[in-house]
């Protein structure tokens, strides 16, 4: 990212920000409510016009191509499964609209099932999943299309706390097993904290500061951050 901006009418809620991620590492926005993670995330994905400055992946600016064109899955935090269709269906739709042979998307869903421990349910419809499930689904979902990039918006708030735990751990374990590149936006510190190569602090709309959870949290560079994640300063 070079100088991205984003205004909604006349108000700027990114305002210039330049950020490099590496192939493969797993980066984890985070900043209060309303800081622009999510603009900023939703920018990468495409779903958000950007209003200033360039995206850039594998060194093509991706400005103005199209979500489905660049290379990236992005996991909900609402999960938005379809309910009438099974999770079969749900995590192969995508394939089948880009017109994927079904022996193809079989093959899978199938495997992405198997990462998942989803192989027993593929049968059921969402409503008939737990919490929990729910949320695997909608990683399947992203799993399938073999992105270079998966984009992930605050996926485990809507799940109790000893759930958030077990899913950082698989998330952790997917990382290391898909050796995609990950980009998670989250509110909460302690998911920063254990989850990132990188955490990218946000605030107002412009980084405030960026390291390893251990650089921030022992040298955090301002008042804001050690406040948010840091030790006492
Ligand atoms: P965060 O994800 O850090 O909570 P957001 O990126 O969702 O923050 O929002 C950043 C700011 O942009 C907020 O002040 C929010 O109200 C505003 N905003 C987000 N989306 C829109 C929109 N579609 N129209 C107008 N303002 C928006």
């Amino acid at each position: 990212m070079k100088g991205i901006r984003k205004s909604f009418g006349g108000l700027e809620v990114v305002s210039g920000v330049d950020l490099h991620i590496k192939d493969q590492e797993f980066v984890v926005l985070v900043g209060p409510s309303g800081c622009g993670k999510t603009t900023l995330l939703r920018m990468i994905a495409g779903l958000e016009s950007i209003s200033g400055g360039e995206l850039l992946i594998d060194g093509q600016v991706m400005n103005r191509v199209r979500p489905d064109e660049r290379g990236l899955a992005m996991v909900f935090q609402s999960y938005a499964l379809y309910p009438h269709m099974t999770v079969a269906d749900n995590m192969s739709f995508a394939l089948r609209l880009a017109k994927v042979s079904k022996a193809e998307r079989d093959r899978k869903v199938n495997d992405a099932a198997k990462i998942l421990q989803l192989d027993h349910l593929l049968q059921r419809r969402p409503a008939q999943l737990s919490g929990g499930q729910r949320q695997r689904v909608a990683i399947g979902r992203a799993i399938v299309r073999d992105p270079k990039v998966f984009l992930f918006d605050e996926p485990l708030s809507n799940l109790d706390a000893a759930l958030r735990i077990q899913m950082r751990i698989e998330l952790a374990r997917l990382h290391k097993q898909l050796s995609a590149t990950m980009i998670y936006v989250t509110h909460d510190q302690v998911e920063a904290m254990t989850m990132a190569d990188r955490i990218v602090v946000v605030n107002k709309g412009v980084i405030e500061q960026l390291g390893t959870p251990m650089e921030i949290y022992q040298n955090p560079s301002t008042v804001f951050v050690a406040g948010f994640i840091g030790s006492p300063k």
